[in-house]
């Protein structure tokens, strides 16, 4: 119990980051596509629909994750596909179910919400979502999203800073995708 709670209290420090509240008027970062990153060993295919993967009774930290899937041209991307994945609170992935998988689609505006949980680190690995990313009929993008000020991140080979989401609220965070559209 007492490392479960110890988890969960570092879920909570990386919702803490030192964001500037001038982030928020930030340009839009289209031009360049989105890095790519491996999808790892835990994708699945056939994920449910759904833009909550919150199980009601987890007391895990919540988490949003928002933003727009833009082409390099900054135009919004409607009905581009996102799927989501991440571990759960104690660093597990479900791999027989569904637990924190689910994929969504973008609205006219290109806009996307998702909401779940923070995710908890797992060995060798710093905090991280999986996601694809797909404007409709283009190529899959197949990446992953940070936590800023994490400190699993400097120890982590496949982190990457432009990965990171930025957070303007304690649990909101936000990512743009740019992808071939
Ligand atoms: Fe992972």
């Amino acid at each position: 119990m007492a490392s479960l709670t110890r988890r969960r209290l570092l879920a909570a420090a990386a919702l803490f980051p030192m964001v500037p509240a001038f982030a928020q008027t930030r340009p839009l970062t289209c031009g360049e596509l989105t890095a790519a990153q491996t999808e790892g060993p835990f994708f699945k295919t056939n994920t449910p629909l759904r833009a909550s993967l919150v199980d009601p009774g987890s007391k895990a930290a919540r988490l949003a994750v928002t933003g727009r899937v833009l082409s390099a041209r900054c135009t919004p991307v409607a009905n581009a596909l996102l799927d989501f994945w991440h571990a759960d609170e104690d660093g597990e992935y479900d791999n027989r179910g569904f637990r924190y998988r689910g994929h969504q689609f973008t609205d006219s505006e290109g806009r996307y919400r998702l909401a779940t949980i923070v995710p908890a680190e797992y060995p060798g690995r710093t905090r991280h979502i999986h996601v694809k990313v797909q404007a409709p009929g283009k190529r899959i993008l197949t990446t992953q999203l940070y936590f800023p000020g994490d400190p699993g991140n400097a120890r982590d080979g496949l982190y990457q800073r432009d990965l990171e989401m930025r957070f303007i609220e304690r649990a909101e965070g936000t990512f743009d995708f740019v992808v071939e559209a």
